[in-house]
């Protein structure tokens, strides 16, 4: 007889509920393992149409966590073909008795947290209730086929077929008209299998897809050999890299090689015949949608290559999505398919189904008669078993009103007001964007350590806090943002369920990145989750990753540099180094014209570069001065912040080479902004600018420059500013801020290298002045508009801030961005950090507006 009351329930016997069974046995946890199906294997049992594979290798697509599988358990394919994988389910579960554990043809219909008892009641299809201390749902990211939302579904009186509940004893198509509707995955790998048995076939295409040959065969030599020779470096290796197969990261842009170059290394790809080779031969394809079509026109030539009829060819060619943004397939002659004359293709967008009827379906002009219909469809992924499972929490909240505008989960494991429930490969974490054996395995790792910790610590509830939540909610947007995977329909975003919100559902920063966080959360003593038992309480409350995700792996790669601080460098090699840096960046934008030339400093002539726009001009005027500490840089350093300003601002930006320190220490940088101002002003017609709209512009150093120069103008009568704009500028010499501790280390600008540029600018005594740290002037009143951005990790940050009120109480006109997640150097990093372009459009929008 099972107990009625365990530790823990868990929904679902597919992969992760299998090994999560094995774990709560080996911890010593009562419980009971809960599946609707009559056996196990999940994806691998119910989806049992022809041709259904798995995309990621067997080297990859399989347990870790016993390693006498690997030698016991030997795979026929590279990609493995669903039965295989069920017959390695069953093998496995025999193996290790998970049969005796498993209570099949159970169904899970809803579950009630009970506040008072701590303890979750679980309703099954049986009529039983279950109360258990800790509920994992187990139940899949594609476990859940979306209903077809077609007119007239339940009038056809022939056969129907859903792609994702396939009948066990198979199906004979042979000799019948068939339709099939939907080109996603499972679209893909059964129409050449329905296509050799149909005596006539039908495809109904609203979207094409990006599909490529498997090349089916024995797996890759090259990874069987990495395997054995170190599996444990291999799976470590898998565990911490991006999809979840140990591939070496591509650095090679997209854009940065011809595209016949790029042609020839995507072939060899291709050659290969594994998806994740082909997604990872260039470092932007999921950041840059021109890097992106690159890939994309490949892809199509491909399909022009193989499909005879051009019109067919050109409906079977995605345009409206780039590749990788919906799930690209891998198939087996599909494309081939389609040059066989009993099969039609048609585009639901110029044919749309008007119905299906009691014989066939009515689309377009058209009524075709079938004898069966399958839907390949879809599924209603990541949150559908989850929603349908029913599940209350703390005050009677549902899960499913819960998330109505989108998933909210704490890593994608864990929801507030729902204690002790636990998703794995839920909505926020890795899931259906990476090998999820691999996720499976982390998630059930995690969920295992935490129930033994809780257990060991007296701990009865885990939940997590909001403020955490929220951050992982942030966190996952900011990681989607920098993508082009949003632009898509795709059931990533929820598109494909009508009603359905259109929100990132998988995290997309990657499953090294993910476990890293998570394995931070455990390190910090459980960030953000309150831990409770009957006599203590913990709650170590805060967030887990708030650095902008793109300007996070700059920093992790720059740590893997093991570069020199520059402040052990003497100025001439900080010069040559910081040189070197800027001369392999991105260029920038194009503008209407550059050219250098020299203008009259306060003390000898200093070079200048001007951007011009495309527009015919007059233009309205930025003089803009470089950062660099007051140490290096010049007036082509920021050459890719000047170009984007300039473009995006329609403003002709004069960069100016301020003298440096120590050989020209303070005030030289000050007084040269200033003569290069006045001299801008006296000459800006002859510069094809406007002298009344001139503004002042610097970043770092340079905005100190630029904020000192609008003080002088104000002081020195003239000329009349339109605008100050600040990026990140250096106001204040006496480090009395707070920022300058929080982010004094690991943000490129530290502490010590500040202090570095200001013992070569100025004396202490020096830094009192106003015309060295702005902030100190006895007024800020009568200065010009002004935009001041601030980054959250700049040890700048307090004293930007402190500018920006200071200004506000003295009556000028301020508009202060505050950039979350930013470090000092990050929105200068045109076209290399995503994340900081909606900072310079609002820096180019300001600048604008002074003219206006
Ligand atoms: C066609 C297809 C191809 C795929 N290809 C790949 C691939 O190439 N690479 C890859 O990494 N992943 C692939 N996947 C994803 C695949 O789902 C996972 O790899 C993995 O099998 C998921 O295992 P799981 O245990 O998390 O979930 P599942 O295998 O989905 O198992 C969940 C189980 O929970 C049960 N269940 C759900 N709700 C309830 C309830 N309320 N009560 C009782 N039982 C319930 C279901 O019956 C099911 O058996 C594919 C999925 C599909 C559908």
């Amino acid at each position: 007889m099972a107990q009625s009351d365990v530790d823990v329930v868990v929904v679902g016997a597919g992969f992760a509920g299998m090994y999560l069974l094995h774990e709560l046995r080996k911890t010593g946890f009562s419980h009971r393992l809960l599946e609707a199906g009559d056996d196990v294997g999940g994806t691998w049992y119910w989806n049992r149409y022809p041709g259904a594979r798995c995309d990621i290798a067997t080297t990859d697509y399989q347990y870790t966590w016993d390693p006498e599988l690997h030698e016991q358990w030997q795979w026929s394919e590279k990609h493995a073909a669903q039965p295989e994988i069920l017959r390695y389910a069953q093998f496995v579960a025999k193996k290790h008795d998970l049969y005796s554990g498993i209570e099949f043809n159970t169904r899970v219909d809803g579950a009630q947290w009970n506040e008072v008892a701590k303890r979750w009641s679980i309703h099954t299809s049986t009529g039983e209730t279950i109360t258990c201390q800790h509920y994992v749902m187990a139940t899949g990211c594609l476990s859940v086929p979306k209903e077809p939302d077609i007119v007239g579904t339940e009038k056809f009186t022939g056969n129907v077929y859903v792609t994702g509940r396939w009948p066990h004893e198979g199906v004979d198509f042979t000799g019948k008209r068939v339709a099939v509707i939907g080109t996603g995955s499972s679209g893909i790998q059964s129409i050449p299998h329905i296509a050799d048995q149909a005596k006539e076939l039908v495809i109904f295409q609203r979207t094409p897809n990006f599909s490529m040959p498997a090349f089916n065969g024995p797996a890759p030599q090259d990874r069987i050999e990495r395997l054995k020779a170190d599996r444990v470096t291999y799976q470590h290796e898998a565990r911490y890299s991006g999809t979840g197969v140990p591939l070496e990261d591509s650095t090679v842009s997209a854009l940065s090689v011809t595209q016949e170059e790029a042609f020839v290394m995507l072939e060899e790809a291709w050659q290969k015949g594994e998806l994740l080779s082909l997604g990872n031969t260039f470092m932007d394809s999921a950041i840059n949608r021109k890097a992106n079509d690159v890939v994309a026109e490949f892809m199509r030539m491909k399909v022009r290559s193989v499909v005879k009829d051009p019109e067919v060819a050109e409906l079977l060619s995605p345009y409206k999505h780039g590749y990788g943004t919906k799930r690209p397939c891998m198939d087996t002659g599909y494309f081939e398919t389609f040059n066989k004359p009993h099969v039609r293709l048609v585009d639901l967008n110029t044919s749309p189904i008007r119905s299906i009827t009691e014989t066939g379906i009515d689309f377009g002009k058209e009524s075709m008669e079938f004898d069966a219909i399958v839907y390949a469809t879809g599924f209603d992924a990541m949150t559908g078993a989850i929603v349908s499972a029913n599940i209350t929490g703390k005050n009677g909240v549902t899960l499913k009103s819960k998330w109505e505008h989108g998933p909210l989960t704490y890593l994608g494991l864990t929801s507030v007001g729902f204690p002790n429930l636990y998703m794995i490969t839920g909505p926020g974490s890795p899931s259906v964007l990476s090998n999820m054996m691999v996720s499976i395995e982390q998630h059930v790792d995690w969920i295992r350590d935490t129930l033994v910790h809780m257990r060991e610590q007296g701990f009865e509830t885990i939940e997590p806090t909001p403020l955490a939540e929220e951050g992982w909610r942030v966190h996952c947007t900011d990681c989607a943002d920098i993508t082009i995977f949003q632009e898509a329909n795709s059931w990533y975003m929820g598109a494909n369920v009508p009603g359905k919100p259109r929100v990132m559902f998988p995290y997309i920063g990657g499953v090294g990145r993910y476990r890293l966080a998570c394995e931070e959360v455990v390190n910090k003593g459980f960030l953000g989750f309150e831990l409770a038992g009957s006599t203590k309480k913990q709650c170590n409350d805060g967030l887990v990753r708030e650095v902008q995700p793109d300007v996070d792996m700059v920093l992790d790669f720059i740590a893997t540099l093991n570069l020199p601080a520059m402040e052990t460098m003497t100025p001439t090699e900080a010069r040559a180094f910081s040189e070197a840096s800027s001369a392999m960046r991105p260029s920038g934008p194009e503008v209407g014209e550059i050219s250098d030339g020299v203008l009259p400093g306060a003390d000898g002539e200093l070079e200048y570069r001007l951007y011009r726009p495309a527009t015919p001009g007059p233009h309205p005027i930025a003089v803009y001065f470089h950062g660099g500490g007051w140490v290096f840089g010049s007036h082509t350093s920021d050459d890719p912040l000047c170009r984007d300003l300039c473009a995006q601002s329609n403003t002709l930006i004069i960069s100016v080479n301020y003298r440096h320190a120590p050989e020209a220490p303070f005030p030289a940088a000050a007084e040269d902004g200033f003569a290069a101002l006045k001299w801008v002003h006296a000459n800006a017609g002859a510069l094809g600018g406007i002298a009344d709209q001139i503004a002042v512009a610097g970043w770092s150093a340079g905005g100190n420059v630029a904020a000192v120069t609008a003080q002088m103008a104000r002081d020195k009568g003239g000329p009349q500013l339109s605008g100050q704009l600040l990026l990140c500028p250096v106001t204040d010499g006496s480090h009395q801020h707070r920022s300058h501790i929080e982010n004094g280390e690991r943000f490129i600008l530290t502490k010590s290298l500040m202090e570095w540029f200001w013992n070569h600018y100025a004396t202490p005594e020096q830094r009192k002045s106003p015309q060295a740290s702005p902030l100190l002037a006895a007024s800020l009143a009568g200065l010009p508009p002004t935009m001041l951005v601030t980054c959250q990790f700049d040890p700048l940050r307090d004293e930007g801030n402190a500018y920006a009120r200071a200004l506000m109480q003295a009556g000028v006109k301020v508009e202060h961005v505050e950039a979350r997640g930013h470090i000092h150097t990050s929105i200068t990093m045109v076209d290399m950090l995503p994340s900081g372009a909606p900072h310079r459009r609002e820096m180019a929008r300001a600048l604008r507006g002074f003219f206006s």
